[in-house]
């Protein structure tokens, strides 16, 4: 059962062949036997979860209408709060804090009976792409526990891949959804900035970060991201507008007739042969679909990655200014006669990881008198060029698609010395945050050279977020029958963690 998706599992609690407790039970048992390897989660909160389970059980006992994901347990990144349960974003800043309010994706999580097993594992305040930077130790890729499983949501994906739980909640700010999805092979989805509500989401870079679903199917995925989208006033960017129909486009999958528009720059030079020849498969099972595959040309995402690296820490470091010792968790240096900023100086330098400084750092200069117009307000033009540059391609395709991430999984320790490589990682995700608009990645095999899962990416103009669904589930179905069975289940290791 703990291999089903989560659309299978809903229909055998519809069924009355399994609970909603024994399912939670069964997943809380696979994390027993396998995350001592994986390192998926930080916390269980196995009493909650097998208590909500119960009280939807009742639910469904009493004939109530339940939502579509009733009784299915899911996984939650540590950057979203849920009352009473710690939330560290990774971080020993935040060790022992015990948020007093829900985040509205945890609310919106609640009011669809979805089963909330635990937090999990981030590099450091959702900065990094390898789960490497967590505080708590870096989570291990299910397919080979020597490699990462991506970042900085690598423990969400990680439980999917693990089959430790079917649904996660992510949050990308530059492709912490989709890349750690991509190198899993399993299903991320950044939603249209404002499209989920960031109310209780730990703030790294405000004006690029969304949460969104991740799960192991495009249909999932779909299921989840309705049940988390939709306005919400105590989040000034939240849209006010209907939650684009996802479900419907993941149920369809029809794309005849549907332009899909090659990103001349993100299909360059730079991608592992395995990434490209899976990449190039993949057009051809669209185009077969009744696709018609087209190249558009986005010439300033040449300069996405310089500018993210300036606008994210720039926000970072105003945002992570109020992780000053006196108000969340850690507290340093507390002894008589010790002043304020004393306290605040020794705890910001104990609590906070290199990444987490470093970003600090290179923000807070970005920012500074005489440096701001250089970097951050030159950095903010070549935002606006990027958003023109979709703007533009939309009007010649429906969608836009390239590779999630330039390779598979690379080994733990590669590249943690190296911050620039790290950066590279994300050189054909970030330009979507940069322009709000929605992106997916989805399994499209496995490389030739390693064996290890690809990622395709499918980007979707603001609030019409349904088309990358649409094209997601097409390409989903041509890969099942090409390989027969669910990407997933070509991970040899995943059988020795069985
Ligand atoms: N890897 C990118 C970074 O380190 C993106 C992170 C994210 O999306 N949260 O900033």
């Amino acid at each position: 059962m703990i291999r089903s998706s989560a659309v299978e599992m809903a229909s055998a609690l519809a069924k009355g062949e399994i609970t909603s407790v024994a399912l939670t039970q069964l997943h809380f048992d696979r994390i027993a036997s396998v995350d001592t390897d994986v390192h998926a989660f930080l916390h269980l909160d196995t009493d909650g979860a097998l208590a909500q389970a119960a009280a939807v059980d009742a639910k469904r006992a009493k004939g109530e209408k339940l939502s579509p994901l009733a009784g299915i347990p899911l996984a939650l990144k540590d950057v979203l709060v849920q009352k009473g349960i710690p939330t560290t974003c990774g971080s020993k800043i935040l060790e022992g804090w015990r948020p007093p309010y829900d985040s509205t994706v945890v609310t919106n999580l609640k009011n669809n009976d979805i089963i909330i097993l635990g937090k999990t594992n981030m590099d450091e305040f959702a900065m990094g792409s390898s789960t490497e930077n967590s505080a708590y130790g870096p989570t291990h890729n299910p397919w080979d526990l020597s490699r990462i499983p991506g970042g900085s949501g690598g423990g969400s994906a990680a439980a999917l891949a693990a089959f430790e739980a079917p649904l996660a909640i992510g949050t990308d700010t530059g492709g912490s959804i989709r890349q750690p999805a991509a190198v899993t092979g399993t299903v991320g989805v950044k939603p249209t900035y404002g499209g989920v509500s960031r109310y209780g989401l730990v703030a790294f870079s405000s004006s690029l970060d969304q949460a969104g679903p991740c799960a192991r199917t495009v249909l999932d995925t779909a299921l989840l991201h309705e049940a988390i989208a939709g306005h919400d006033p105590r989040d000034s960017t939240s849209i006010n507008a209907p939650v684009p129909n996802v479900v419907a486009a993941a149920k369809s999958g029809d794309v005849k007739g549907m332009k899909i528009g090659v990103v001349k720059e993100l299909n360059g030079d730079g991608y592992q042969p395995g990434v490209r020849a899976r990449f190039d498969e993949s057009l051809e099972l669209l185009a077969k679909a009744g696709a018609e595959i087209v190249e558009v040309s986005c010439p300033n995402f040449e300069y996405a990655l310089a500018a993210y690296y300036l606008i994210a820490p720039s926000e970072c470091s105003s945002n992570l200014a109020r992780f000053d010792a006196m108000r969340y968790g850690l507290r340093v240096g507390d002894v008589d006669g010790a002043s304020a900023e004393e306290v605040m100086n020794l705890t910001r330098e104990v609590g906070f990881g290199r990444e987490v400084k470093r970003r600090i750092i290179l923000g807070t200069y970005a920012l500074s008198s005489g440096y701001y117009d250089a970097y951050y307000g030159s950095a903010q033009k070549v935002r606006t060029l990027i958003t023109q540059d979709f703007t533009s391609a939309f009007t010649k395709a429906d969608v836009l698609v390239s590779p999630t991430c330039p390779t598979t999984a690379f080994k733990i320790g590669e590249k943690s010395n190296d911050p620039l490589a790290m950066y590279l990682n994300d050189i054909a995700t970030i330009p979507v945050n940069m322009a709000g608009i929605g992106g997916m990645s989805l399994p499209s095999g496995v490389a030739d050279e390693d064996g290890l899962p690809v990622g395709f990416q499918i980007m979707s103009p603001v609030m019409k977020d349904e088309r990358m669904y649409l094209v997601g589930a097409a390409l989903e179905a041509a890969l099942l029958s090409k390989w027969g069975a669910p990407i997933l289940s070509k991970a040899p290791s995943l059988g020795g963690l069985a």
